[in-house]
């Protein structure tokens, strides 16, 4: 089966990021989100970012329409009985999600791949609102979506290696890099990462093995990392960096458990969560 036709199942921030990598590579999509005016912010972020795209001179106004084109703004739920393969994109809540996987085996053909954006949840889970758990997945995308070249392509335990193969197919022809992920544990692969340097860059720290500025030049100048542990921890919200290690160190088996360090858990009580406080591991306020 080809396709051609892509359903993204919301229009915020990831949702429009996703449908306009979508239609940049030549695919129909279907945004559906629950409001106009949800739909409508969509699809002028969308115009917003190839704006600047033809400005620069990377595409031509002639480009900029007809990827416009291709992406037709919805609430109707309904219009996704055209769709060929499904990215849900929608608010971060199982029972959301669920409910809308239902939807959307009801109203899909029954060959259509029906594919989450999920950053922590379990497909295995997300599939038993269906009939079709061989054909859920994980599609996790990186924000900003359309300069991000990540995909995490996840399984649930049902889901087949056809599915899969196509995910992956499919996100490399929107132009990213694919990485399979044998199993929905919790994290996936990036955020297990990223979460596992920044309990040992505290620790580090805690213990008073050296300052959080050398730990950062370290991990930057001696594992080529773009940025610091504790810069990037100021970047995502100190509050956000701190759930995710507690919700790790429920949820994963003893022998992948870490244990949140005193320190942010302080800090998050503080109020002290980084840039968008002025103040986490570095001071922003100057
Ligand atoms: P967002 O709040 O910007 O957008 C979610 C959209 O879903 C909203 O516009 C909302 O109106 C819509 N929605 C809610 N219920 C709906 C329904 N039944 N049908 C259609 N639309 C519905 O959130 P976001 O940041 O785009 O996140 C969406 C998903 O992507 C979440 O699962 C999130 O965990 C994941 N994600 C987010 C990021 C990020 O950095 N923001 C990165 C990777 C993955």
């Amino acid at each position: 089966m080809e396709i051609k036709t892509i359903g993204v199942i919301g229009a915020g921030v990831m949702g429009n990021g996703i449908a306009q990598v979508a239609a940049m590579a030549g695919y129909n999509v279907i945004m559906r989100d629950i409001e106009d005016r949800f739909v409508e912010g969509g699809l002028k972020n969308i115009d917003k970012f190839l704006s600047k795209s033809v400005e620069k001179g990377k595409m031509t106004p002639e480009q900029k329409s007809e990827i416009m084109g291709r992406i037709k703004g919805t609430t109707d739920m309904g219009s996704l009985k055209d769709a060929d393969f499904v990215i849900e994109v929608v608010i971060e809540v199982m029972d959301v999600k669920k409910k809308v996987f239902a939807e959307l085996d009801e109203i899909t053909r029954k060959d259509v791949i029906l594919s989450s954006n999920t950053s922590s949840m379990s497909l295995t889970e997300i599939a038993t609102a269906t009939n079709r758990p061989d054909k859920v997945v994980g599609m996790h995308f990186f924000n900003p979506v359309p300069l991000m070249k990540l995909v995490e392509v996840i399984r649930g335990i049902k889901t087949s290696d056809e599915t899969v193969a196509t995910t992956i197919e499919l996100s490399k022809k929107f132009g990213k890099e694919p990485v399979e992920v044998k199993a929905d544990v919790p994290g996936f692969l990036v955020n297990r990462l990223m979460i596992a340097s920044a309990i040992e860059a505290i620790k580090l720290y805690e213990y008073g093995i050296a300052s959080k500025e050398d730990i950062d030049k370290a991990a930057k100048l001696g594992l080529n990392y773009p940025m610091g542990p504790f810069e990037l921890m100021d970047l995502t919200g100190l509050d956000i960096n701190y759930h995710v290690m507690d919700y790790f160190y429920k949820e994963l088996p003893k022998e992948l458990k870490w244990d949140p360090p005193v320190t942010i858990k302080n800090m998050v009580k503080a109020g002290l969560l980084g840039r968008k406080t002025g103040k986490g591991w570095y001071d922003y306020s100057k």
